[in-house]
């Protein structure tokens, strides 16, 4: 079914694919950061495959696998706002953290030029890249890459196509907003996140493959079980035991449906864009990034404060913002500790001020029953925090 809702293929490949001891259309698994993996070590495995010279690097490893293929090294690129367990994949893969390549994103989302120009650079130093990683909905802010350009700088570096919809996959549920995904279908690979904004308890991670003959770079056999031919679920992923966690995903699909999917997505987004329109009106408040799906994120920063910021110099930039930050750390702890609401913070790099990161309130809209009073009062226990401290004294 999710399959379906990212690749829209045939009934007739559905017929084919589903439940073949031959093929995956993808792999069950505890969550996106065993799913984003799982990815990679396809795509490494595609990318030093079996020939006949050579074993492939699953059985010959990894420095026979650059060898044989005459590759310095491997890399894998992202946007910084990647999600750590890329990083972690890069470790696992013996690819290592330093060739995750993370490009900045002044304009919040994966440049397909930088990308396709770093690529080229690193194919003449001799490393192969492996594969680029698009986000679709990063973990911080919500960002979408451009991924139908990406697919394409893919296709002219030959590499592996992979999107991390962790979060955001499930925004193909709503009609009205699937555009922003455009292009997700011409992955090779995508991780999705039941237990993100499917609302399924944790423990329900997917990747999903455009070509199910790919799950067959990590086959792997054993005598006493998933002997050749057995439709045993260990042999192309990761994981072996696991919770049967694919029941819930399949009960929500028939319980919730696609509609109440579609309905609770589109909610998300609306809301979130009402609190954003709540934070722009409120003269204490900037909005930091707009919400492109549910998450936002904002920070206390009156607005003459604003207009200051980006008139001074970089320097005094530099201390108002560190200002600015302690500020925003303070007033979250307090309200964390007071227990009525929780509300998380993050530190992002944001084009407005390019010298350094600064730290920001981080909102996800994912409960439906959320109002408009809760969002308001949020708002002013939090003026009402920054107004007690020393800080906000001193700088507003
Ligand atoms: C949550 C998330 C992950 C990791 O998922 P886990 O389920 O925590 O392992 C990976 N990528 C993105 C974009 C995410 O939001």
């Amino acid at each position: 079914m999710l399959h379906q809702l990212i690749y829209q293929e045939s009934d007739d490949f559905y017929q084919l694919n589903l439940h073949s001891s031959q093929q995956a259309l993808g792999a069950f698994c505890s969550g996106g950061t065993v799913a984003n993996i799982t990815a990679l070590w396809v795509a490494r495995n595609k990318c030093l495959a079996p020939d006949d010279n050579f074993k492939g690097v699953s059985r010959a490893g990894l420095a026979a696998g650059l060898q044989h293929y005459g590759y310095n090294n491997l890399a894998i690129l992202c946007s910084k706002r990647g999600h750590y367990s890329l990083s972690k994949a890069a470790d696992i893969l013996g690819i290592g953290r330093e060739q995750l390549i993370t490009l900045d994103c002044p304009s919040q989302t994966l440049s397909p030029q930088q990308a396709l120009a770093e690529g080229k650079k690193l194919a003449e130093k001799g490393i192969k890249l492996l594969s680029i990683v698009g986000v679709a909905g990063t973990t911080e802010t919500g960002h979408i890459d451009p991924l139908d350009e990406l697919a394409d700088v893919c296709q002219e570096l030959d590499c592996h196509f992979h999107v991390d919809a962790a979060w955001g996959g499930t925004t193909l549920f709503s009609n009205n907003h699937r555009h922003l995904l455009k292009g997700i279908e011409r992955a090779d690979s995508v991780t999705i996140d039941a237990h993100k904004q499917m609302y399924v308890p944790m423990g329900a991670g997917m990747v999903l493959f455009k070509n199910p003959k790919d799950s067959n770079t990590v086959r792997h056999h054993a005598q006493y079980i998933l002997r050749a031919g057995s439709k045993d679920l260990g042999a192309t992923t990761l994981e072996g035991s696991r919770n049967g966690m694919a029941m819930l995903v399949y009960s929500a699909l028939h319980i919730i449906g696609r509609q109440g999917y579609e309905l609770l997505i589109n909610r998300s987004i609306e809301k979130a864009n009402l609190f954003a329109k709540l934070i722009n009106d409120d003269p204490e408040f900037e909005l930091v990034t707009d919400p492109t799906l549910c998450i936002l994120t904002y920070r206390i920063c009156p607005n003459a404060l604003q207009k200051r910021l980006v008139e001074v110099d970089i320097q005094q930039q530099d201390a108002l913002n560190e200002a600015l930050n302690r500020l925003t750390v303070k007033v979250q702890k307090q309200q964390r500790e007071a227990g009525k609401s929780f509300v998380s913070r993050t530190r992002i790099e944001v084009p407005k001020y390019p010298n350094q990161a600064i730290t920001v309130f981080r909102v996800i809209l994912a409960n439906p029953l959320t109002t408009e009073q809760d969002l308001k009062d949020i708002l002013e226990e939090q003026k009402q925090y920054a107004k007690g401290s020393r800080v906000y004294q001193q700088i507003a």
